[in-house]
């Protein structure tokens, strides 16, 4: 009996080589979630497997299976985008592995999730336009938190809810998913201090539409202090830290050694305004 065959868009996730010509790849597909195939001679038919099977490639993926679940048949996979501006930029290659790293941890296999293939769309677009900036990176994760159902509790405290507005200096903690007040979480030496204005930054984030956030730039402090939480947070999450961070560090390290970002808290910043926005001219 004929295995009944399906097209959609999809990204690839990552993949590996089988055999002498095979290789088994990981996609995240619009209509089908998570999903693995095998594309046999992948490694040889550059007709019908063009450069379509490279990591963050988006194509249109026909495949084959039967019933859900387990090794799909890779038919075809032609490209729509095979993103030639992150690909000729070191920094931005390694930027996108990152977020599709992290889009590979926080997705299961066979969940279907528009919202997430809509932001890898969106962020690999951003990338792959404008200048790499560690914002990006920020606001990426910030959203696919929100959107696997590990959104941080950013504007009130977790413990007394608090406001934002009311708190001048704040604790995040990343087993309770939010951040404390100065009552709740002083004296706690799992929480990690967080300025208001960093807080507030990144709230504007969530909202402000993608096409708008190259405009948010955030201060020193903020960008600190935000890849210090988030970092924390998603290895509180994962229970271990993506390979993909530490082999972003190691060449934020090569590319610009002297400006190489510390990965721990150091100092509070306390009443950092934490962003500007950048009018538009
Ligand atoms: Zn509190």
């Amino acid at each position: 009996m004929k295995r009944p065959s399906f097209k959609t868009e999809a990204f690839v996730l990552r993949f590996l080589n089988y055999g002498e010509s095979d290789r088994i790849i990981t996609f995240f597909t619009r209509g089908f979630g998570k999903l693995r195939g095998i594309a046999k001679g992948a490694r040889r038919s550059r007709k019908r497997f063009p450069n379509a099977i490279e990591p963050f490639s988006h194509s249109i993926l026909l495949f084959s299976r039967r019933g859900e679940g387990g090794l799909s048949i890779i038919e075809n996979c032609d490209v729509i985008n095979h993103y030639p501006g992150i690909r000729s930029d070191l920094e931005k290659t390694m930027t996108a592995s990152y977020m599709i790293d992290l889009a590979d941890h926080f997705t299961a296999e066979g969940k279907k999730s528009a919202g997430i293939f809509q932001l890898l769309g969106d962020f690999l677009g951003l990338l792959e336009t404008g200048n790499s900036l560690e914002e990006t990176t920020r606001f990426f994760e910030l959203r696919l938190l929100r959107l696997s159902g590990y959104e941080p509790v950013l504007g009130k405290c977790v413990i007394c809810n608090t406001p934002l507005d009311k708190i001048g200096s704040a604790f995040f903690d990343a087993t309770r998913g939010g951040i404390r007040c100065s009552l709740c979480g002083r004296g706690d030496q799992e929480c990690i201090p967080v300025s208001a204005g960093t807080l507030k930054t990144l709230l504007l984030g969530k909202q402000t539409e993608t096409d708008r956030i190259h405009r948010l730039v955030l201060s020193e402090n903020a960008l600190k202090e935000s890849r210090v939480i988030f970092r924390h947070f998603i290895r509180h999450i994962l229970g271990k830290e993506p390979k993909s961070l530490q082999v972003l560090d190691e060449i934020r390290k090569m590319i610009c050694p002297e400006t190489a970002k510390p990965q721990s808290y150091q100092g509070s910043g306390v009443g950092d305004r934490g962003s500007v926005l950048i009018p538009h001219t």
